[in-house]
């Protein structure tokens, strides 16, 4: 049983809560290679902002749960390292889909899991949830729980179609379980093809998705006053990314995110977590690639996956200032 507060991570209740009151909202990056680590560290620290370094199972199938666990570990004395005497960030398990999985990652130091039980019958839901936070307080880890589907495909969670949430149950399933923080749908969605061109409006000759269900939002803000709300499926499919990409030899069709005015506008509510992963992988993608068509020549991984690095940690340090708004909260 190794404690999180011994490897310098910190949970996600006085973040949480200082987020919401200021109406910014906290970073989410998720992470299984050490150069992601090393630009969300990097970008943290730059503009002086918490962040939440989460993994999914998908990421600790493909990268050992153990080595993420020590990069997070090394990320703590990384940040200080580039100056920042204390570093806020949170070690987080993205769709916990068991009780065995969370209670795992909480003995191995994370200080935060989401426990997912949004496809599951209402009362299961809150049922395997409870558990998961009983556990959880114990050692003073906070728990995400989810009530609605997101649509699109994350690791191993895919869903057809969404279901926003139901305001009326937020109440109930809050009381009744004592989760942290509540992860809601009302229209974003996981992957990088949020929406068919066919969903979407044509302005100016640029396809604008369909607006997120902010009257849904303010219901719920209403049921729960103050009470942390996260936003899943957030990436904005910049398309100047996706251009490079199919510039030097990518096939991406109709990749499409949400707007990141309505991020911002979300981030400005009681939304205090918002999830990016598939913006990360489009600026690593785009980086590499374009290294790989203008230097064939070059096999020295570093040559390229260098230029991913900064590439990423540019896009984060573009979402922390100019969408979530969590700079200089340190
Ligand atoms: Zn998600």
């Amino acid at each position: 049983m190794v404690n999180y507060k011994d490897l310098g991570l910190v949970n996600t209740r006085d973040m949480f809560a200082k987020a919401v009151k200021g109406g910014y909202a906290i970073p989410a990056f998720n992470f299984n290679t050490m150069e992601q680590m090393q630009a969300i560290v990097q970008a943290a620290v730059e503009t002086k902002s918490p962040v939440i370094m989460q993994v999914s199972k998908g990421a600790r199938n493909y990268a050992n749960a153990t080595i993420l666990r020590y990069m997070a570990q090394g990320a703590v004395e990384y940040a200080k390292e580039l100056g920042c005497a204390n570093p806020q960030i949170v070690l987080h398990l993205d769709h916990g889909d068991s009780f065995e999985l969370c209670k795992n990652c909480i003995d191995m130091g994370f200080s935060s899991v989401m426990i997912d039980g949004s496809s599951l019958p209402y009362d299961e839901n809150v049922a395997l949830t409870k558990k998961v936070v009983d556990y959880a307080h114990q050692y003073d880890v906070t728990v995400e729980g989810e009530l609605g589907v997101l649509a699109g495909v994350e690791d191993e969670v895919v869903a057809a179609e969404s279901h926003y949430t139901k305001p009326e149950e937020v109440e109930d399933f809050v009381s009744k379980t004592g989760v942290d923080s509540l992860a809601i749908s009302i229209g974003t969605s996981h992957g990088a093809h949020k929406f068919t061109p066919e969903q979407c409006t044509l302005v100016n000759g640029v396809l604008v998705p369909p607006p997120l269900a902010f009257d849904v939002l303010a219901e719920i803000e209403k049921k729960l006053p103050g009470f942390p709300i996260v936003l899943h499926g957030s990436s904005s499919v910049p398309q100047d990314e996706v251009a490079t990409i199919n510039q030097f030899g990518g096939k991406l069709e109709a990749a499409i995110g949400i707007p990141e005015e309505q991020l911002r506008q979300a981030a400005k509510s009681a939304v205090c977590k918002i999830n990016i992963d598939s913006d990360s992988r489009l600026a690593m993608t785009a980086a590499v690639r374009k290294v790989f068509a203008e230097k064939p020549a070059e096999f020295d991984p570093r040559k390229y996956l260098g230029p991913a690095r900064d590439n990423m940690k540019k896009m984060y340090e573009h979402k922390i200032i100019n969408v979530l708004g969590s700079n200089d909260k340190l």
